[in-house]
């Protein structure tokens, strides 16, 4: 297999991280890893076994658990267990709790690991969470920081429920995701924050494929300079 790139796409919620990050890893024929959606697994893994107030618990269960993320025509298929959980982990409860639960330094390790494993097979990955550029791969051939206004943000959260049939009030989008930008910001261990290196992009006012275009010029950048082939 020819060698690919790491591409990391970090930045808060709504922002457009997952949009991008699938997109641009659907162009380039790389894996495209949501490690949010492991943080969420281990979440609701917490909340199933009453353990959100006990660490050692929720260490215990995590490091015993498998996450697999899988795909199915393009959707992200997470089984925690052999059990599809996709639906499950995009809960209000999930949601509450992901930010707390994702402080806990015993389980960034256990999924850093994780992360790290399947993003140096080395056959080119779009990762994108929150610490990616800064913790994950430091040495991530492209980082990318993406930003957008609160307001945004809680838009377009609200309609992606809204098209999945959910009923969401935009204010409580809203005060969620605040607390989990203070919470995943301030924490101690990998707090969310741009890593010197990456590019910051601003998807307030463009467009998806304004965004993907923006992301792909600094791809195409790196890889020339890199001398790896990409497929477009
Ligand atoms: O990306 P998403 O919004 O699904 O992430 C859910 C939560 O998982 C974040 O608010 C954050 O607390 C946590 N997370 C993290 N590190 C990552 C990805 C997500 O702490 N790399």
């Amino acid at each position: 297999m020819s060698k690919g790139l790491i591409i990391a796409i970090d930045g808060p919620a709504g922002s457009g991280k997952s949009t991008s990050a699938k997109l641009i890893a659907k162009k380039l024929g790389y894996l495209y890893i949501d490690t949010g959606a492991m943080y969420r697994a281990i979440t609701y893994l917490a909340l199933e076994n009453e353990a959100l107030k006990d660490e050692s618990r929720i260490l215990e269960l995590a490091r015993k658990s498998k996450i697999e993320l899988k795909y199915n025509n393009e959707n992200l298929v997470v089984m925690l267990n052999d059990q599809d959980v996709s639906k499950e982990i995009r809960s209000s409860d999930v949601n509450t709790h992901v930010s707390d639960v994702s402080k806990i330094s015993a389980v960034r390790k256990l999924l850093v690991e994780k992360q790290r494993e399947i993003g140096e097979k080395g056959s080119g990955v779009v990762m994108e969470g929150r610490d990616i550029g800064t913790v994950v791969f430091p040495n991530a051939d492209v980082k990318i920081f993406l930003t957008a206004s609160i307001d945004t943000r809680a838009d377009r959260r609200a309609k992606e429920y809204f098209q999945n049939g959910s009923e969401v009030i935009v204010k409580d989008i809203k005060n969620n995701l605040s607390n989990r930008d203070k919470i995943d910001s301030s924490r101690k261990d990998s707090p969310l924050t741009k890593a010197p290196d990456a590019v910051a992009i601003d998807t307030t006012d463009i467009t998806i494929a304004e965004q993907v275009t923006l992301i792909i010029k600094e791809v195409k950048k790196v890889a020339l300079k890199k001398n790896i082939q990409l497929s477009i």
